[in-house]
């Protein structure tokens, strides 16, 4: 029998600034997170333990070894199957918590599904390494009027901001344009050592309660920066950052929202020797089918989500009924193409 909100909920309802007023409220919350790597973890898992009523997790990856030592929510057997982290993740968080919405989306976030994916949420959390990813966010954020908590980490240091739109500065008042490609820090280059993310995505969490349980007056209104290897905490206030002449909430000029797509494109992950290839327009594959013709061509792995099979030594492929595909064992996007066309060639 499970338990009554009462009694599952009793002990965060007696802090009293959140109280049974705030429980109500966070029941009624809706927050998409962008990005089930270690940080979408740690949040997802907070608002959901703690009863927010629905939950979309956004996330274009597969789960592999390399993610398990930060990534809280997956285990031996969801890298060993290449589960889509938002599947895996969604699974995980319904055992914790069956009264959550839960909605997996394994799919990678443009400019074109950004409104479809975001637009209906009370709140965005990042959870993303991206910076393409997180100027969409932003973009789309003040657009539609939508509080985002932002969230990085590196190496054994990380950093958050909460951005409501017409309150606060945004994104781009700070980090008016993303640093060039290879000049920041990542997970994939410097490493991360998994309690900095805990310390970042608790903080994400914590000011995502409070903002659905409707106490914004105690957001932390700060640029937030953590180091827990020389341990330091230092917290810039961010108000008067607002800029008049910020390109997306001064002017309103939403350029990562309204960048027009491509078509067909390959992305390098960073630094994971994976390519990801999106195909031009909209694409609608028969994994059945193909993993029934691909079978003379080597072992085929086919689970409810994608397809996964092993086109060339070395070279791993996991295919989306999108047809979107990740090819892992090259960085080079040219050479992933060749491979992902020969595939899809009848
Ligand atoms: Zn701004």
């Amino acid at each position: 029998m499970p338990a009554s909100s009462e009694e599952r909920y009793d002990r965060q309802m007696r802090f009293s600034p959140f109280g049974p007023e705030g429980q109500k409220r966070l029941s009624r919350g809706f927050a998409v997170v962008v990005g089930m790597g270690a940080l979408g973890c740690v949040a997802a898992h907070h608002l959901v333990r703690a009863g927010i009523g629905r939950i979309r997790l956004i996330d274009r990856d597969i789960v592999t070894w390399s993610n398990l030592h930060r990534q809280s929510l997956y285990t031996e057997a969801d890298a060993e199957a290449g589960l889509p982290k938002a599947e895996a993740a969604a699974e995980r968080l319904c055992a914790v918590n069956s009264r959550v919405v839960i909605e997996a989306a394994a799919i990678h976030l443009n400019p074109r599904n950004a409104e479809q994916l975001l637009a209906d949420a009370d709140l965005i959390i990042d959870g993303t390494d991206h910076f393409s990813v997180r100027y969409l966010i932003n973009d789309a954020a003040v657009r539609y009027g939508i509080p985002w908590i932002y969230g990085g980490a590196v190496g054994s240091s990380g950093m958050t901001m909460t951005v409501v739109p017409g309150k606060t500065p945004c994104y781009r008042c700070l980090f008016p344009s993303p640093p060039p490609p290879g000049a920041a820090d990542t997970c994939e280059t410097a490493g991360v050592l998994p309690p900095i993310v805990d310390v970042i995505g608790s903080l994400q969490a914590m000011e995502a309660i409070k903002l659905l349980a409707g106490r914004g007056e105690h957001l932390h209104g700060a640029l937030i920066h953590a180091d827990l290897w020389n341990l330091s905490f230092t917290k810039m206030k961010t108000a008067g950052a607002r800029r008049d002449d910020c390109p997306c909430c001064g002017l309103r000029r939403f350029e990562y929202l309204d960048a027009a797509m491509g078509d067909a494109s390959e992305t390098v992950l960073c630094g994971r020797e994976t390519v990801q290839i999106t195909p031009a327009g909209t694409v609608s594959l028969d994994l059945d089918e193909l993993a029934e013709r691909l079978k003379a061509a080597g072992r085929v792995e086919r689970n409810p989500w994608l397809l996964r099979l092993a086109p060339e030594d070395g070279i791993s492929l996991a295919l989306f009924p999108d047809g979107r595909a990740l090819v892992t064992g090259t960085g080079d996007p040219e050479r992933a193409r060749r491979i992902y066309e020969r595939i899809l060639s009848p």
